[in-house]
């Protein structure tokens, strides 16, 4: 285990990526294994796909990336024109094969099979009651507990029913695809809090946490799973069915997927993440611009944030020149999954080399979406001093992160976070800026067009969306009952 928060939610977070398919014919398994390669992004710990030809299930899960866990006999035993598939993020706790997913189950009405992305802040109170019905679990994972709950449920209701009766039981924050015998199926929290949406290909249906990963199949988003909703994939690709079975006043979509998480080619939420990560910049210039002689950004996802930046700068005629002055090898790890500080530090080393000319004998301001432990933005402004620049001001695209995610995103402990108790100027000193400025979280809620009373900011106000024992929450949390009869809704 690293020092992340470990309260009790049942397992370890979850922040993955997740695709479901129904096509007419063809099998399912390559444009499967395209959607995950377009959702790596989203873990690098395990990858794995399931299909269904009719009859049985077939499943293929192994660690490591999507480019090594599979092979082309690997996909050509893979058969059936429907499947689901999952990249896991590399998190504490159980990192071993018993939590790759998708998980499958057989049991007495049929085969599931579950992806997940998402934390449930539930899962342990779930498992228990249902390990004192007699199930046994395999792995310490909150997934494991949702395709339990939903065998129990399909025993005695229809796919809707049961689907609905398990969503009013787990609590918190998951976004699912599900395959009961050959039926696809999409599901979104009733808060909406982690992205999935619906994309229609040349011969069938997509589900996807990203439209990235429908973009690589030559697909079309049609649009998000809206939070609460069931989307089932009809058979043969010829549609599909959309059922709203919660309905809540707020959501709870989280501003990091945007800030950081997403591909920028990605639109969530009906937000292109690029044209986001640009008007951020831009309100970053608005709020707190430095006219420096360079502004740069930290490869890969401050660029959109600095060329906003840069643009909106030079609109108000500052001189400040936008330069790629930081090159990335590409081939290094992200540093946060680095176990030791000491790691961490020489990966960053490793990732970011500065080009001495752009840099020397001039000022400069350096542009990240966020400070964690601040390990990254300490070495860049020390590096930025060792090739001779003048001054170095750091802007930051996303307000500080004082608090853990329980939500999925894979952040730290309160202790390891540098803005838990330390105030701006503070954290300034701290990675020996000659300024730092970070974003406001109003900025943030206008950027993605959203009230903050629908966004989940739970890591920059410490006030959470969802119930978390020992956490103070921010709105009302009501767990959805059961109520009237699930409607399909027209599609
Ligand atoms: P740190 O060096 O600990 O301050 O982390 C900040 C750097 O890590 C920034 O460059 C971010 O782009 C990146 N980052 C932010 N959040 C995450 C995350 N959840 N996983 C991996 N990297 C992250």
């Amino acid at each position: 285990m690293t020092g992340r928060d470990h309260r009790d939610l049942g397992g370890p977070t979850e922040k993955c990526g997740v695709v479901g398919v129904s096509l007419d014919e063809r099998a399912a398994a390559r444009p499967l294994y395209y959607a995950l390669y377009a959702l790596q992004h989203r873990g690098q710990e395990s990858a794995g796909i399931v299909t269904h030809d009719g009859f049985q299930q077939h499943s293929h899960v192994e660690m490591g990336l999507v480019g090594d866990a599979f092979d082309e006999d690997d996909i050509d035993q893979l058969n059936g024109p429907v499947g689901i598939g999952h990249v896991r993020y590399p998190t504490a706790g159980s990192v071993n094969a018993s939590c790759a997913q998708p998980f499958s189950v057989s049991f007495k009405s049929g085969s599931l099979g579950l992806s997940h992305n998402g934390n449930l802040v539930n899962a342990g109170e779930i498992r228990d009651e249902l390990a004192n019905l007699g199930h046994a679990f395999t792995s310490d994972g909150d997934t494991e507990v949702i395709a339990h709950d939903l065998a129990r449920n399909l025993l005695e209701e229809d796919l809707v029913r049961a689907v609905k009766r398990t969503m009013s039981r787990i609590h918190g924050s998951y976004s699912l695809t599900i395959m009961h015998d050959d039926t696809v199926m999409g599901v979104r929290d009733p808060q909406g809090n982690r992205p999935l949406c619906i994309g229609e290909i040349d011969d069938g249906y997509v589900l996807a946490s990203e439209s990235a990963a429908i973009d690589v199949l030559d697909g079309e988003l049609v649009r998000d799973v809206k939070p609460g909703e069931l989307i089932i994939l009809q058979p043969d690709g010829e549609g599909f069915d959309a059922y709203q079975l919660f309905e809540q006043e707020n959501t709870a979509h989280c501003f990091f997927e945007h800030v950081y998480f997403a591909r920028p080619d990605s639109v969530i939420d009906e937000k292109l993440v690029y044209d986001v990560r640009r008007d951020l910049g831009r309100a970053l210039w608005d709020e707190s611009g430095v006219d420096t002689d360079v502004v740069m950004p930290v490869p890969d996802s401050g660029r959109a944030f600095a060329s906003g930046y840069a643009e909106a700068a030079q609109e108000e005629d500052a001189s400040v020149e936008f330069a790629e002055g930081l090159m990335k090898n590409r081939y290094v790890g992200r540093t946060f999954i680095m176990p030791t500080q000491d790691a961490r530090e020489r990966a960053v080393r490793l990732k970011l080399n500065p080009i001495k000319d752009v840099v020397e004998d001039r000022t400069v301001t350096i542009i990240d979406d966020s400070i964690v432990r601040g390990t990254t933005s300490t070495q860049l402004v020390q590096l930025m001093r060792d090739v001779g620049a003048d001054e170095v001001h750091v802007r930051i695209g996303a307000p500080p992160i004082i608090a853990p995610c329980y939500m999925g995103i894979d952040m730290a402990s309160r202790e390891e976070l540098i803005a838990s108790d330390r105030t701006v100027p503070e954290i300034g000193d701290e990675i020996a800026a000659d300024s730092l400025e970070y974003l406001s979280i109003d900025a943030v809620a206008d950027a993605l067009d959203q009230s903050r009373a629908d966004l989940c900011l739970g890591c920059v106000t410490g006030e959470y969306p969802y119930d978390i024992e020992g956490e103070t929450t921010d709105r009302d949390v009501d767990r959805p009952v059961i109520g009237s009869e699930p409607a399909a809704a027209d599609d």
